[in-house]
């Protein structure tokens, strides 16, 4: 054993190679049940190699293994089409209360009038949002509602008898599950193009519709981050190819309070609950999908979804019930529930006017980005932005071979978040970066991020290899990404 271990070093020690034989980190109470045999000896092994580690050495394990990993409560996080706000904890507070915390989703509904309630509301809420006729909010992933999305639009040209809708519009600007849900729902996807503005070709649109176009899946704003000029040419024309209209609204940042897809044509419009109304996510979860519906596609909304009745004495019960057409159940039981306690605190703390200042918010912090990076980096597309803001790092590849990748790597040094990268795809913008603040950043915040990119723009330019090389002050620098992919090594081997 050496003497000295640096902290960092002692981060890295797994925890099998903490493991000392016999140790043990639990106690057991008295047995206090009839001893019964072991099952068959042939099922039993007495090779397992376990790590035995006390209880502090288990607790040391966890929380350093919890300091490598980044989160929005520890700095800023312009995670572009990811919505990384902050989450107020005033939400956790509410999701953890015991009324909501402890109860089982089979309990019979009067005894759950509380969340059954709940979850009305906020179906309310985010129909009046985006001016809709009705909500389901049981998905448990944006994707997730994007499949029921889909899974409606089906059934509402087959309730009317109408087969060979099979083709579903989507631009090549697109999150990637866009195209997948319409797949998994049976569909043929077409890809459009984006115009040299940004916004949707009219002219590929036109050529495109038919009497197969099932339906057009449009991100607003476009993972872009900017508003399509052409929005309600395009809605007029999938309308009138007998199309059903579906609005990506992940990331609703820059609509809320102000723009209302329902009102514009839209048929569906989901939302991401963890993106835009808050919740603490990345590494996979936890999500929730809500999925908004006009009036034709009303009868065809999830199971279950909750209703209200008001008897004569004024008393109100909620209860869960399966629409006429449903397309069924998506997931287990009524959906990610705390994700829905947080969602539902979130608006009811921020009320009318903090809803629509979350757009305003947002919106100015993402243009200040683009004003201030403007000449440092490429703005392929120099246009007044929404939520989040495309800068592309195509001149600093070409002039000293550093990329958008080197430029995240960079930003990890300075205990930033790098951007979604490549991504929009390289065919819509080469080198991209999307950066999104987010509405809960200060000009402080946003400030330091532009001297750190203007910072790592100079050091391009003058050590290329400081970037090549990043990150440098990590548990882990560089990874070997193809190695990586091609050669993942998940699990300890002894
Ligand atoms: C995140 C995102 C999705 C997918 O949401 P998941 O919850 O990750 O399934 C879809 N569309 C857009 C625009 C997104 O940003």
């Amino acid at each position: 054993m050496t003497l000295l271990r640096s902290l960092e070093e002692q981060k890295r020690q797994l925890l099998m190679d903490r493991s000392a034989a016999g140790r043990v980190g639990t106690t057991f109470v008295p047995l206090d049940v009839p001893k019964t045999k072991l099952p068959d000896e042939n099922l039993l092994r007495d090779q397992l190699e376990m790590p035995e580690v006390s209880e502090s050495e288990i607790v040391r394990y966890f929380s350093q293994l919890s300091q490598f990993n980044f989160s929005i409560d520890h700095n800023f996080y312009p995670l572009g089409s990811c919505t990384m706000k902050y989450n107020p904890k005033l939400n956790d507070e509410m999701a953890g209360l015991a009324g909501f915390s402890e109860i089982h989703p089979l309990q019979p509904d009067e005894t759950v009038q509380g969340a059954l309630r709940i979850i009305w509301h906020l179906q309310e809420m985010l129909t009046e949002i985006m001016g809709m006729a009705g909500a389901n909010v049981s998905p448990k992933a944006g994707a997730e509602s994007e499949l029921a999305g889909m899974l409606m639009a089906r059934a509402y040209h087959l309730s009317r008898g109408d087969t060979g809708r099979k083709k579903v519009l989507i631009p090549d600007s697109a999150h990637g599950t866009n195209p997948a849900s319409a797949v998994v729902a049976g569909f043929h996807v077409v890809s459009l193009p984006t115009n040299d503005n940004g916004d949707t070709d009219i002219e590929a649109l036109k050529v495109a519709v038919g009497p197969d176009l099932a339906g057009f899946m449009l991100t607003q704003p476009s993972t872009l981050g900017i508003f399509d000029t052409n929005l309600l040419e395009v809605v007029q024309i999938v309308r009138e190819a007998g199309g059903v209209v579906y609005g990506d609204g992940a990331n609703l940042n820059a609509l809320l309070g102000k723009v209302k897809l329902g009102e514009l044509g839209f048929d569906v419009v989901h939302s991401n609950l963890h993106k835009t109304f808050t919740q603490p996510h990345g590494g996979g979860g936890p999500g929730a999908g809500a999925v908004m519906v006009s009036e034709r596609l009303l009868p065809f909304l999830p199971t279950p979804t909750v209703k209200k009745e008001t008897a004569e004495d004024g008393t109100e019960k909620f209860s869960l019930f399966t629409p006429p057409e449903s397309v069924g159940r998506l997931s287990p039981f009524h959906g990610n529930f705390g994700a829905l306690v947080r969602a539902y605190a979130y608006i009811r703390t921020l009320g009318n006017q903090g809803v629509s200042q979350i757009s305003e918010d947002a919106v100015i912090n993402a243009n200040y980005l683009l004003t201030q990076l403007r000449g440092t980096f490429d703005l392929p597309h120099d246009r007044h932005c929404k939520h989040e803001v495309v800068l592309s790092a195509k001149s600093l590849k070409d002039a000293h071979g550093t990329d958008a990748k080197d430029i995240c790597k960079r930003l990890i040094d300075y205990g930033i978040h790098p951007p979604t990268m490549y991504f929009p795809l390289p065919n819509v913008v080469e080198e991209s970066l999307l950066i999104e603040p987010t509405e809960t950043e200060s000009k402080e915040t946003l400030d330091q991020f532009i001297m750190v990119m203007k910072a790592i723009a100079k050091e391009a330019e003058e050590n290329p290899d400081l970037l090549h090389d990043a990150p440098h002050d990590t548990p882990n620098t560089r990874l070997d990404e193809a190695q990586a992919a091609r050669k993942p090594v998940l699990r300890w081997k002894g």
